[in-house]
């Protein structure tokens, strides 16, 4: 049958990409699905003017190939989208995968034929395609927030809007216009001041304050790179077994054991510095320890302060609701410098609310109405279950990933859901996932996947999948280590505060990429430890 398969990735972003690679060298005939009409998922979709990468270049990109690293040139510190899809073509290209990816073809349903151990998948297009492996590539940050859902009247709007994730790709003029973005997180950061270079007049709508830091991007220093390449291998070795999936000195020292005068002094350093990974790994307790973590905090907020001249703006822009680096820091160029312009301005819809979009404008809760000629949704993504969901998902007795997911994802080691044999979730719910590099966390759990599908084939095994009981045990593994965080204090994506309804908990194993690997890696070494197979499922062909 021509439409059979070994395996089905949804997705041809990094994920799907790299997944189509592995499974083929390793003999499996795999066809990838992708809703989009070009590969890069992320890079693809989010075409918003300042979007950019805040992992270094020469981290942000595979290791699996030292031909690829070797011959890629990378431009900037911080890459910014148009050349991380370039990178990604570049890739797609170069290991002639587009002949296995169906463009502009959306994965509607996926349903575990019990009786033919098989997944059918149906796409958009009405067609049904079988396999025996499901990879969900589908994204983590992938399933956008739609602005109908979270306001009302967006429809009576008479001027121009746009969502973040799906911009027009040829852009948007802002020139002249009133424009209003709503939303501050690491995208609205990226976007407000680019637009405020050009907009009439820009309107923020901020409900919750970002901790901001300063990219400080600059061109690649060739001599960096240079050597860079020389030591790539033992480099990206290296990246696997870190926290963070980035090789950096670990912290060793208390921020609240160091001289106070030390403590500003390395704040200072890291500020200067520029980028998420310097502050966030000065000391052992920041991301522990309410107290050392309000230190940062107050560095941050002394930073804002001293930047943005209008006290009351500045005020606004401080973050004082949740702890630094619980949720994502945003990386910003001129962010806070943005609010001194005499063509932005700064409204809190915190208190007072978006009440609805009107013809005009917006309308907020206290009856103030604001006129607007376009607006920017930089509102977030229904991120790690959402593409999921998005899904007619079903695995055994045809249960759906929603109702086995009611009260919050389940998954062992992120990876493997039991009831839904067969089906891998590529940086899903409880494994370290956007916590560390995303290619470094990518490459480890599709390299997992591949060993598991080979050492099935070899064993004629049928069907994996996840014990209820390891799946538990997992999942409460990755509370605890959690709670034992600053992460759960936030209301951020991380633990699904940001989309109403959303079972609330925190879907990341914060305790690292290195640590994370050395499970996974023991699971397989005792011969899948929490898995089960099947060898002979009832009909199987
Ligand atoms: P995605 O890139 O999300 O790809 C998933 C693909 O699946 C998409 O193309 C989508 O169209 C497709 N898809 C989903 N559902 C279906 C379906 N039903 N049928 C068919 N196709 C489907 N991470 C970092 O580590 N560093 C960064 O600097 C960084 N910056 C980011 C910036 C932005 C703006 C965003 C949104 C995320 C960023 N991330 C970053 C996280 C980023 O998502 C990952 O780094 C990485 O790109 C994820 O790759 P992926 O292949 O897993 O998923
Ligand atoms: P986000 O972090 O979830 O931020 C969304 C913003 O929209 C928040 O300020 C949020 O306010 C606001 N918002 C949402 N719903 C709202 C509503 N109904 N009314 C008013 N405001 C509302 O989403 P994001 O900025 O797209 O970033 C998501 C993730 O993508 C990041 O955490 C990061 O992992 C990745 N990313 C990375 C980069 C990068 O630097 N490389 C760039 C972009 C994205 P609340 O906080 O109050 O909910």
């Amino acid at each position: 049958m021509a439409d059979d398969f070994d395996a089905i990735v949804v997705g041809a972003g990094i994920a799907g990409l790299y997944s189509l690679h592995t499974l083929r060298e390793r003999g499996f005939s795999t066809q990838v699905f992708e809703a989009g009409e070009g590969v890069g998922g992320t890079w693809y979709w989010n075409t918003y003017p300042g979007c950019r990468v805040d992992v270094e270049s020469l981290e942000y990109s595979y290791g699996f190939s030292d031909e690829l690293q070797q011959e890629w040139e990378w431009t900037e510190r911080w890459p910014g989208q148009p050349e991380v899809e370039r990178y990604l073509n570049h890739v797609a290209d170069r290991f002639d995968m587009r002949r296995d990816i169906k463009f502009s073809t959306r994965v509607v349903a996926a349903h575990f034929d019990e009786e033919r151990a098989r997944w059918n998948v149906t796409t958009d297009d009405g067609q049904v395609h079988t396999a025996q492996h499901l990879v969900m590539a589908s994204g983590t940050i992938s399933a956008t927030k739609d602005p109908r859902q979270d306001f009302k009247g967006l429809d009576e709007f008479k001027g121009e809007w746009y969502m973040t994730s799906g911009f027009p790709t040829e852009g948007v003029d802002f020139s002249g216009k009133r424009v209003a973005v709503v939303g501050t997180g690491s995208t609205g950061v990226q976007l407000i001041p680019i637009a405020a270079e050009q907009a009439g007049h820009l309107t923020v709508l901020q409900r919750t304050p970002a901790f901001t830091l300063p990219a400080k991007n600059r061109p690649m220093d060739p001599e960096f790179q240079t050597a860079m390449k020389a030591r790539y291998p033992e480099h990206r070795a290296l990246a696997k077994t870190m926290p963070f999936g980035v090789p950096i000195e670990l912290p060793t020292i208390s921020l609240l054991a160091d001289e106070p005068e030390n403590v500003q002094r390395r704040l200072e350093a890291c500020w200067q510095e520029g980028g998420v990974a310097p502050l966030m790994n000065l000391y052992t307790d920041v991301l522990v320890d309410e107290k050392a973590n309000e230190v940062v905090a107050e560095f941050v907020r002394e930073k804002i302060r001293s930047i943005v001249d209008d006290p009351q703006v500045a005020d606004l822009l401080c973050p004082n609701t949740y702890p630094f680096g619980a949720k994502r820091p945003c990386l910003g160029t001129d962010y806070y410098e943005t609010f001194n312009r005499d063509n932005v301005s700064l409204v809190s819809v915190r208190e007072n609310p978006i009440d609805t979009f009107t013809e005009k404008g917006v309308r907020l809760r206290d009856g103030q109405e604001l006129e607007f000629d376009m607006i920017v949704f930089a509102i977030g993504f229904d991120a790690i279950t959402g593409a999921l969901n998005n899904i007619d998902l079903r695995g055994r007795a045809g249960m759906t990933i929603k109702e086995a997911w009611a009260n919050g994802p389940n998954a062992y080691l992120g990876l493997l859901a039991a009831d839904f044999p067969n089906m891998y979730i590529l940086t899903g719910p409880g494994s370290v996932s956007v916590l560390a590099n995303m290619y470094t966390s990518i490459e480890q759990h599709v390299d997992w996947v591949a060993d598991l599908l080979v050492d099935m084939r070899e064993r004629g095994r049928a069907t994996v999948e996840a014990s209820h009981e390891a799946q538990e045990k997992w999942m409460a593994h990755v509370a605890e280590v959690g709670d034992a965080t600053l992460f759960p204090r936030a209301d951020s994506w991380y633990v699904g505060a940001n989309v109403e309804g959303k079972p609330r908990g925190l879907m990341l194993y914060v305790a690292g990429l290195g640590v994370y690997r050395g499970i996974c890696d023991e699971v397989a070494a005792k011969g899948y430890e929490g898995i089960e197979f099947q060898s002979d499922p009832v009909g199987a062909v």
